[in-house]
């Protein structure tokens, strides 16, 4: 048996990759440096793959931003807007695609799969596939002279590269294939004859629910391969689910299969025993999970790893994480704050190297060393059980659907009388400016250089202003701002029981930006109130309405490390009925209006369609178990900061809201397409402009939003609000903008 890793995380253990990026970006680190930097790091990487004993290790998976724009630029796809003369691309138009320049716009970006990774989307346009460079190879090179290591290059698959891109017709997706085929020869064939042994050729498309006929493109794409360089062996690497078309997929001709059996829902070891597995083929096992931060229970393991070796002869399995580590934070070394029990039951990137090593020694048979480890192992999770910290037992039973008494129109009366508004009321998403005033305030009080009195009246006077403001622009309904937060779920979870923050614990979002999740380690409870104070306090300064303002639970969980000993759906409700306390809470303090944010609902959706439904129905009872209880003039309002609702539309209703807003100013016009055939009948506020840019509005292009989207939706039903919260914002332009949303909403009224 051998041990492999399909990728690694590239951040470095304290964010130099980062760094080194955004000094050269600002112009204080020259390209040269640049260069020698990112060697420094790369080397770093491979070396300490290599100490770990890992045999297959990959090359060509680091990068400068993304590993789909590195294919793209070596496959000589350029947009026409950005300066490119033809040879390998020079790196301001490689950093320019990316990131943009005061001349041209940047590609789009787009999530990666159902990770939070974002990758950059390779446009097609008129551009025939030609190859440019060969990163490949020189990594290749690079880690044989300086380590000694025979790489293992790793590259986004044709069928995949394709699927990840746009600009073309999906007729042209068949001719399209074999042109880029074409120049996948040429890259094999440049890294056999360097002596390159194995490819892994990254097609995690293959997962997705995909048409049964596009396996007939993707074997001929792969026959040519084994035609031309029949001397490569191409290890063809699946991850996020289990693989598509099992019986189709393996006999295609590669020389091996990597499968994630721990994403899968078992559906990969199923197929592997159902329809078996090629003899003279090997099997690259992801079996230590590649995206989440728990350690493996090795008992389990070797059972899984038992039950592949009856289908796989051991000599063809590979041991490997069940993705590239880039989903996962470098090392728990660097967090000597953590409480130790959990700390012990942490794996990083590091760690799981070294579990990979443990899990391949486990299999070489009993000894009491192995019992040993073993023992050691289980006793880990066991501590985590005695802490007191995991008190529920796992269930998955069928859950008891809530609602609120009475149906969305006859509260809506009772809501009318109780809130005065106007028809297109105005209203913002929750957060204003985090100025470096705020910012700063919040690092003081942390470092404990105020006292909880100071930092208190320093955000009350910081929600005064903007009651002020708030009021002097003439909005209807008025939020507190926000100025005590920093991260719409940190902020709940350092509230919360059951979640635990890192220090250095960061993962690639996009870029050279990163998150650093929260790790749900324990059963999620209420405490206290979290946020009455300040909803209270701005209530007490006016007499419009301010709305309370959450994190909805199923963006709380999406945004963090779960657990993996309960089912999903268990950690989401136990969060749903924290955030019913505080909803309670707030009620009786008096807030009536309360707006439970779900930005990352959609995100969570599964990859496979026929998952979908399941996921929807545990994250809309999720949300409905935090908001169904109030009365029946309480009014639950929502947010979504994205506009694909097409196909959850129906999902977005049950949630049973009375507001919903969502994004919009971006989508061209798109989203109202939507409105035109589900007639959406609940409170609903498009967004009437793009918060992500400085630049303010104009009232007229405001008001043409308007009234694109009161031609499909009744007027009594619309709000009027931004795309999303303000807290990325200068103070003077947010007014200014706000100011003109709220005259472009008296114009419309007067149309009425
Ligand atoms: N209430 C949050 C804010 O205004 C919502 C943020 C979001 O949707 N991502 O900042
Ligand atoms: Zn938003």
């Amino acid at each position: 048996m051998n041990t492999s890793l399909l990728g690694y995380p590239r951040i470095g253990e304290k964010r130099e990759w980062k760094k080194a990026l955004e000094d050269h970006w600002a112009g204080n680190l020259s390209a040269e440096d640049l260069h020698a930097e990112m060697k420094k790091i790369r080397l770093n990487h491979l070396k300490k793959q290599q100490d770990a004993g890992i045999e297959y290790i990959p090359v060509g998976d680091f990068t400068y931003y993304d590993h789909i724009l590195d294919a793209a630029t070596m496959f000589g796809f350029i947009p026409e807007r950005f300066t490119y003369e033809g040879g390998k691309v020079p790196l301001d138009t490689y950093f320019a695609m990316a990131r943009g320049n005061k001349d041209v716009h940047a590609s789009e970006m787009t999530k990666w799969y159902n990770t939070n990774y974002h990758y950059i989307v390779p446009e097609i346009g008129n551009t025939t596939p030609s190859l440019k460079e060969n990163y490949l190879l020189e990594a290749y090179k690079e880690a044989r002279e300086e380590l000694g290591i025979e790489g293992k290059p790793v590259v986004i698959g044709p069928y995949s590269f394709l699927k990840l891109a746009k600009h073309y017709e999906s007729e042209a997706f068949p001719e399209l294939l074999e042109q880029l085929t074409n120049v996948y020869t040429q890259l094999f064939t440049e890294l056999a004859d360097a002596g390159v042994q194995w490819v892994q050729v990254d097609e995690p498309s293959l997962v997705t629910t995909i048409p049964e006929e596009d396996l007939t493109l993707v074997a001929k794409a792969y026959e040519t391969l084994q035609k031309e360089v029949p001397q490569l062996n191409l290890l063809l690497q699946t991850y996020f689910d289990a693989v598509s078309h099992y019986e189709k997929v393996i006999q295609l001709p590669v020389a091996g299969f990597g499968l994630d059996f721990v994403h899968d829902q078992g559906k990969n070891l199923h197929a592997l025993q159902t329809h078996g597995f090629p003899e003279d083929k090997v099997l690259a096992a992801g079996i230590i999970d590649g995206r989440n931060i728990w350690k493996a229970k090795l008992r389990d393991k070797r059972v899984l790893l038992q039950e592949i070796q009856i289908v796989v002869d051991e000599d063809n399995v590979w041991l490997q994480p069940s993705a590239s580590l880039l989903h996962t934070p470098v090392t728990v070394e660097n967090e000597p704050d953590l409480d130790e029990t959990l700390k012990r039951a942490l794996s990083f990137a590091d760690e799981k190297m070294e579990e990979l090593i443990t899990l391949h020694n486990l299999a070489a048979g009993e000894s009491e060393a192995n019992a040993k480890i073993l023992e050691d192992n289980e006793q880990i999770f066991a501590d985590l059980k005695t802490k007191g910290w995991r008190k529920e037992e796992p269930d998955n039973s069928a859950f008891q659907e809530v609602s609120r008494p009475l149906s969305y129109e006859e509260r809506r009366e009772k809501q009318l009388e109780k809130w005065p508004l106007p028809t297109l009321p105005t209203t913002t998403i929750g957060s204003f400016p985090q100025t470096r005033d705020v910012r700063r305030l919040r690092a003081r009080y942390k470092k404990g250089e105020l006292s909880q009195e100071e930092y208190q009246s320093a955000i009350q006077s910081h929600i005064r202003t903007w009651i002020e403001h708030q009021e002097d622009i003439g909005l209807d309904v008025l939020v507190h701002g926000e100025f005590e937060r920093n991260d719409m779920v940190e902020f709940f979870g350092e509230r919360l029981e059951g979640f635990a923050f890192t220090k250095h614990a960061w993962v690639q979002s996009y870029g050279s930006r990163g998150v650093k999740p929260p790790i749900i380690y324990g059963d999620v409870r209420f405490k206290e109130p979290m946020t009455v104070e300040e909803t209270v306090y701005a209530q007490s300064l006016t007499d419009k309405p301010v709305k309370g303002m959450l994190t909805g639970p199923v963006t709380i969980l999406n945004w963090s490390f779960e657990r993996d000993d309960l089912p999903k759906q268990q950690v989401a409700f136990q969060i749903a009925e924290a955030i019913k306390e505080e909803v309670s809470a707030l009620e009786e303090a008096g807030i009536e209006m309360i707006q439970i944010d779900e930005p990352a609902l959609r995100e969570g959706l599964p990859l496979k369609r026929e998952d979908w439904q399941t996921y929807l129905d545990w994250a809309v009872h999720a949300f409905r178990l935090s908001s169904s209880h109030v009365k029946n003039t309480t009014q639950i309002h929502t947010h979504m900061c994205y506009s694909e609702f097409q196909d959850i539309i129906t999902t977005i209703s049950a949630l049973d809201a009375d507001v919903i807003s969502i994004e919009t100013s971006r989508s061209q016009g798109d989203i109202l397409e939507t409105f035109e055939d589900n007639v959406y009948d609940k409170g609903i506020g498009l967004g009437v402009y793009d918060i992500h840019s400085p630049r303010v509005p104009s009232e007229d292009e405001m008001l043409h939003i308007l009234h694109r989207a009161l031609n499909v939706l009744p007027a009594d039903l619309f709000w009027v609000n931004p795309d999303c919260g303000l807290k990325t914002r200068g103070e003077e332009e947010t007014i200014a903008a706000l100011k003109k949303m709220v005259n472009a909403a008296q114009k419309a009224r007067a149309e009425i």
